[in-house]
């Protein structure tokens, strides 16, 4: 039987709960399909902070290293907002994804057809449905270049720059292009090419590689027209690759016109592809500790894990068509039930989850 070790860094407010969820609807497929996990939790965040004054422990460094993958809840919240900027809870996640080499952030933007009343686009337009997978580069561009402040012409001004290399394009546009492999074999390629120097250079690299995929269909757009193009028609698109900065933006656009927060999950990766696994969704304080977070984001990071970092995509869809069909069957969680009083509990949606896994009707 194959073994995977698994890190598990809970974190803080609902981080605990959604984990827990994840780690058993891991086990169940995992004992249907011949493979088995080992957990090992490691202290982040807020959490880490109490424990022993610092967000990211070199022990939680080490140990993720040491695993085959991570799964993250989130970090974060009220109790550690007025610490200073280097101890902050969220310092940890840059710092764990700089000591991974976490260079692509991949999200899915789906939605679920059970839930097109919570889509905030026309009705339409929400009818037709739309499956994305953005694929952002995480550890250049304008976040990462050189910056600073200085004595301008007219005073005090700021200044950030872009800067990309070949390389980091490269490597990029290469995971998106076998990333649409894996699905309806699309690439769009968005930039600021009339504008931009590092986005002339995006999309000339964009189109080299494209010939080595002549199987995937390929479009550029500009980012412009890609921020309305995502509401007006969201399903033209397949895979979407973009800078650091846009896909920031972007991605956070499309996980809003599925409706759910609770519902996204996400995956960082670097060269192994070993990677991070996480909700896009942050620590909710303010349902933290009682039983009412949608588990649904992590246990879809779970699924994804299983796909990218161990190559075991019988399970991996076994587990996206477990969550379909609790939908369908019209089970709920607060975030996504509408307005409706009854719906389940964090432990009582993963329950239906397994069940569904297990083949009996939900
Ligand atoms: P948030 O995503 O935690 O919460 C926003 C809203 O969505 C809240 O009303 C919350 O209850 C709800 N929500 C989020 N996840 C949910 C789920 N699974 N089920 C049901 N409802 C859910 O964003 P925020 O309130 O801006 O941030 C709270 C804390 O989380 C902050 O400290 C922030 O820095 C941190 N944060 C962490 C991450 C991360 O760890 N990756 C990401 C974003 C924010």
């Amino acid at each position: 039987m194959k073994t995977y070790k698994i890190g598990l860094l809970k974190g803080d407010g609902i981080g605990p709960e959604i984990v827990e969820s994840a780690v058993r609807v891991l086990e169940a497929v995992g004992k249907k399909h011949g493979v088995s996990f080992v957990f090992t939790p490691y202290l982040i965040g807020g959490a880490a902070i109490d424990a022993c004054g610092q967000p990211l422990p070199q022990e939680t460094v080490e140990g993720c290293l040491a695993s085959d993958s991570v799964l993250l809840g989130a970090v974060g919240g009220p109790k550690w907002d007025g610490l200073p900027g280097n101890i902050r809870p969220e310092k940890a996640l840059l710092g764990i994804r700089a000591a991974m080499g976490l260079f692509t952030n991949l999200r899915p933007a789906k939605l679920y057809p059970a839930l097109k009343n919570a889509c905030p686009l026309r009705e339409d337009i929400a009818a037709k449905g739309f499956d994305i997978m953005i694929v952002r580069e995480l550890t250049g561009g304008i976040y990462f270049g050189d910056r600073g402040y200085r004595d301008g012409e007219y005073g005090e001004e700021a200044y950030d720059t872009e800067r990309y290399s070949r390389m980091e394009i490269e490597r990029i546009v290469r995971v998106a292009f076998e990333t649409a492999r894996k699905r309806r074999k699309k690439v769009t390629s968005i930039d600021k090419a009339n504008v931009l120097e590092t986005s002339r250079l995006w999309r000339k690299i964009f189109h080299e590689i494209a010939e080595q995929y002549p199987d995937v269909e390929i479009a550029d757009m500009l980012v412009d027209n890609a921020a309305m193009q995502l509401v007006r028609d969201p399903s033209q698109f397949d895979v979407i690759v973009t800078s650091n900065m846009f896909g920031d933006i972007l991605s956070d656009e499309a996980s809003q016109i599925t409706g759910s927060i609770g519902m996204l999950p996400s995956a960082s990766l670097n060269d192994g592809k070993r990677g991070l696994y996480e909700p896009i969704h942050g620590s909710a304080p303010d349902i933290a500790g009682q039983n009412k977070a949608n588990p649904i984001a992590t246990v879809l990071s779970a699924a994804m894990m299983l796909l990218y970092a161990f190559d075991e995509r019988a399970a991996s869809d076994d587990i996206v068509t477990a969550v379909d069909k609790v939908l369908q069957a019209g089970y709920r969680t607060a975030d996504i039930a509408n307005g409706a009083t009854m719906y389940l509990s964090t432990s009582e949606m993963t329950d239906k989850i397994i069940q569904s896994l297990s083949g009996e009707k939900v």
